[in-house]
C-alpha cells in the first residue's frame, strides 16, 4: 500500500509518499519539508492568517515534488492522509480540502488523520515497536505524556495545565532576548551556563497525577532576569542552564511515574518502551536525561530522526497506513476540519464533540 500524506496544521508545509509492505514495514519513498520559520520569526511567533497564505502557496509544487521523489505519479498512490487536526484551522483548511480534492479527481480514500496520532505512531515507521507503549509529545504547542495501547487506541496520562514545554522555552528566550525559536537558542547559551546558580521552580514535582506546569517557570526566569538587571552574556547562560536543569528534573519526576504506572498496568510486557516526539526533543539536555531515566527504569528509549520528530508528512502517511491495515474505515469527503481534537476518546467528551 503508498500513500500520499498532507500535514499543514501549523508552520509547516509538507508532502510525502510512504509505503508499508505486508510484514508492517513502512519505507518513506518521497518528504518535503518547507519550514515557514523566516515568515514568522519576524513576529516572534507563529501568525495564523501569514500561516494559511503560505500554506496555499506551497503545498501544491510540495505535492509534485514528494510524488517525483518517489519517482510516481497520482495514479501509483493507493489513498490520501491530510491532517484534518488540531491546529491552525485556516492551513488545516488548506491542506484537507486539498487532500479531498486529490482524493475526489483520482477516486481514492481520503484518512483525515489527527496530527497527534501522526506523531505517537511514528516511531512504528522507523522502528520494530509493539504496542502498547508510552509516548511522550513535547513540542511548541503540546506536552502530553500518551498510552499508545493500538492504533486509535490512546489514552492520555498527562498534560500540560499551561504552558507547552517548546512555549516555555520560546518565551524564556524572548525574555531573555535571544531569538526565536528559542529552543535551539536557548540550549546554546545554556551550554556555557552556570545550571547551579538559579533555583527554579519544579511545578508538580511529587504530585500523583501526571501532569505538567511551566508558566511558573518562565515567571521565576523573569524575576531572576529582573533583579539582576542589566543582563549580562554571562548571567543569560546562567538562566539558561538552570531553566534547563529545572525541566530535566521536572520531566525526571513527572515521566518517571509514568514509567511505574506503566509497568503496573502491563507488567507482562517484556520490553518497555518511551517514545519521544516533538520539537523539543532535539534538545540533547533533555533527551540525555530521558534516556538515563529509561536506563534506569529498564525501558527502551526510542527516539525518531529528528525529522521525524518535528512537524512532517511521512507521519500523516503513516498513520493513514496504520489505519489502512488495521481495517479502520476511510473517512467521507464531507469530513471538517478540528482546530481542537484530543487524541483519546475521554478528553473529547469532557470537550465535547469537534472541539
Ligand atoms: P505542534 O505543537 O503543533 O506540533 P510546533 O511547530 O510548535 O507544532 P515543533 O515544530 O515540533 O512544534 O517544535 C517546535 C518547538 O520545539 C519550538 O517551541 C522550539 O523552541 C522547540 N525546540 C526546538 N529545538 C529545541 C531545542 N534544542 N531545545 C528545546 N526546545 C527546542
Ligand atoms: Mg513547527
Ligand atoms: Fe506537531
Amino acid at each position: 500500500l503508498t500513500i500520499l500524506g498532507i500535514e499543514t496544521s501549523c508552520d509547516e508545509t509538507a508532502a510525502a509518499v510512504v509505503v508499508r509492505d505486508e510484514a508492517g514495514q513502512g519505507t518513506i519513498l518521497g518528504d518535503v519539508v518547507l519550514s515557514q520559520l523566516d515568515e514568522h520569526s519576524a513576529y516572534g511567533g507563529v501568525v495564523p492568517e501569514i500561516a494559511a497564505r503560505a500554506h496555499v502557496e506551497a503545498l501544491d509544487d510540495l505535492i509534485r515534488q514528494a510524488l517525483a521523489k518517489a519517482n510516481m505519479t497520482l495514479a501509483d498512490i493507493d489513498a490520501i492522509a491530510a491532517t484534518s487536526g488540531p491546529g491552525l484551522i485556516g492551513g488545516l483548511i488548506v491542506g484537507l480540502m486539498t487532500g479531498k480534492a486529490i482524493a475526489r479527481a483520482t477516486a481514492k480514500p481520503l484518512y483525515a488523520v489527527n496530527h497527534l496520532e501522526g506523531h505517537a505512531l511514528t516511531a512504528r515507521l522507523t522502528d520494530k515497536l509493539d504496542f502498547p507503549y508510552l509516548m511522550l509529545l513535547v513540542s511548541g504547542g503540546h506536552t502530553q505524556l500518551v498510552l499508545v495501547r493500538g492504533v486509535g487506541e490512546y489514552e492520555r496520562w498527562g498534560t500540560t495545565i499551561d504552558d507547552a514545554l517548546g512555549e516555555a522555552f520560546d518565551k524564556t528566550a524572548k525574555l531573555l532576548g535571544l531569538p526565536y525559536p528559542g529552543g535551539p537558542a536557548v540550549e546554546r547559551a545554556a551550554a556555557s551556563g552556570n545550571a547551579d546558580r538559579f533555583s527554579f521552580p519544579r511545578p508538580l514535582v511529587g504530585e500523583k497525577r501526571l501532569d505538567f506546569s511551566f508558566s511558573g517557570l518562565k515567571t521565576a526566569v523573569r524575576q531572576a532576569a529582573q533583579s539582576i538587571a542589566p543582563v549580562s552574556r554571562q548571567d543569560v547562560a546562567d538562566i539558561c542552564a538552570s531553566f534547563q536543569k529545572a525541566v530535566s528534573r521536572t520531566l525526571q519526576d513527572r515521566i518517571g511515574r509514568g514509567l511505574e504506572r506503566f509497568r503496573q498496568e502491563f507488567p507482562d510486557v517484556s520490553q518497555p518502551a518511551l517514545v519521544v516526539a516533538g520539537g523539543v526533543a532535539a534538545n540533547k539536555v533533555l533527551r540525555a536525561t530521558l534516556q538515563e531515566l529509561c536506563d534506569r527504569n529498564r525501558f527502551r528509549f526510542v527516539a525518531p530522526p529528528l525529522a521525524l520528530c518535528t512537524d512532517n508528512a511521512a507521519m500523516i502517511a503513516w498513520a493513514g497506513l496504520e489505519r489502512m491495515a488495521a481495517g479502520l474505515a476511510a473517512d467521507e469527503l464531507s469530513v471538517s476540519p478540528r482546530s481542537r481534537w484530543p487524541l483519546d476518546a475521554d478528553a473529547a467528551a469532557i470537550l465535547g464533540s469537534g472541539k
